[in-house]
């Protein structure tokens, strides 16, 4: 089946509308028409070939919600006309550890919704800038908040569980102390999220205009990190900070805002490396430097009900198919609140 997209031919040409082909829906397929999909940092990486190894045409896109319109003949979860959504995963091996235990996010077998192995033509995978997209429903979640509420929901499919998940791995909670670094389409996800959790928020941002905004967020202090005499403020002092940032940076001036045990979990993937943080600051208060990807499926499900619940969106600008390329340019210029989402519908005709 062919569909409309927006997608790229190389890494240095702006994306462009092309068609693509879907599978027809096999025994365990969910097939969806697209409604809105936001647009990530990791699009962009992705998309201009900074990371490596991308796959031209490459179709970004990753934070899918929309509608069920035909489901295979094994399915039983969904129904045509079920509100859903698909994020970062859009399969896996499905019987490794890391299957078992709910972390397809972790499986070796992982396969993206963009840019990775597929049988489907044209050989990898293309993702939700499309009218279209058929997945095994193993990797289709159900929406729960609102229809009015869609477009924002879509962000919640890789910010969300991106942030949800480190903050639920390490227990945030009341009581608890947190940083969030980046007040872009993760970190303005991660404030609200920690703050929902309970936590006490201290929102980073290299952006003086972002300090009111990010308090209207949830957090409940606002820090300037070019300004010295802040951070000092801060320091060791917190249990976790949450580092979205999409640039290397210095690592080392978070570092030794944690406390004893303190743990800061990178989420944010630039293109090139951090230089390496000083060993002192890691050793002298037994502090850890982590990593985090994502989240697995059923927690990915777990967030989408706890923001349902907690009537928790992404703050959005919703714009059509052909904003796209200067969506990009303004997303590096930090000129969002916080998260564009595509209309899908604009790529009809
Ligand atoms: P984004 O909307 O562009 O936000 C990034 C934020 O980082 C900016 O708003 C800015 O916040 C801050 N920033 C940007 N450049 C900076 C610099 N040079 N120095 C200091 N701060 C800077 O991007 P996003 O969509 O949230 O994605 C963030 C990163 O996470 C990307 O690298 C993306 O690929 C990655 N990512 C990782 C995962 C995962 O699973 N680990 C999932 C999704 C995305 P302020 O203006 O507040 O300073
Ligand atoms: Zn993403």
């Amino acid at each position: 089946m062919l569909v409309n997209a927006y997608g790229a031919h190389a890494g240095d040409q702006p994306l462009q509308p092309l068609q693509i082909t879907r599978r027809a829906p096999g025994a365990h397929d969910v097939q969806i028409d697209i409604a809105f999909c936001g647009i990530c940092h990791s699009d962009l990486h992705q998309v201009r070939a900074e990371w490596q190894g991308t796959q031209f045409p490459c179709v970004p896109g990753h934070e899918i919600v929309g509608r069920v319109a035909a489901v295979g003949a094994h399915v039983h979860g969904f129904r045509p006309g079920d509100l859903v959504g698909i994020g970062c995963i859009v399969d896996s091996c499905k019987h490794c550890a890391d299957c078992e235990d709910g972390l397809e996010n972790y499986c070796d077998g992982m396969i993206g919704t963009y840019n990775f192995p597929t049988p489907d033509a044209p050989g990898w995978t293309l993702g939700g800038y499309s009218q279209q997209i058929v997945v095994h429903e193993r990797y289709v979640l159900r929406i729960r908040h609102p229809e009015e509420q869609l477009a924002a929901v879509a962000p919640l499919l890789c910010a969300g569980i991106t942030t949800y998940s480190p903050l639920r791995h390490w227990n945030v909670g009341p009581g608890k102390k947190v940083g969030v670094v980046g007040i872009g389409g993760l970190g303005h996800m991660g404030i609200k999220l920690a703050h929902a959790l309970g936590a006490h928020v201290v929102a980073f941002t290299t952006s003086d205009s972002k300090r009111e905004a990010a308090l209207q967020l949830g957090a409940d202090e606002v820090v300037v990190s070019r300004n010295a005499e802040e951070m000092a403020a801060h320091a060791k002092s917190f249990d976790l900070i949450l580092n979205t940032v999409a640039a290397p940076h210095d690592l080392d001036a978070f570092l030794v805002l944690l406390k004893r045990d303190g743990t800061m979990t990178l989420v944010g993937a630039p293109a090139t490396a951090h230089d390496s943080p000083n060993v002192f600051n890691l050793i002298m208060k037994r502090r850890t430097l982590a990593g985090s990807m994502i989240g697995g499926i059923a927690q990915t499900q777990e967030m989408l009900d706890f923001c349902a619940e907690h009537g928790i969106v992404a703050d959005i600008e919703r714009v059509r198919a052909d904003q796209i390329n200067e969506s990009y340019e303004r997303m590096l210029k930090g000129d969002v609140k916080y998260r564009f989402v595509i209309d899908n519908a604009t790529l009809a005709g």
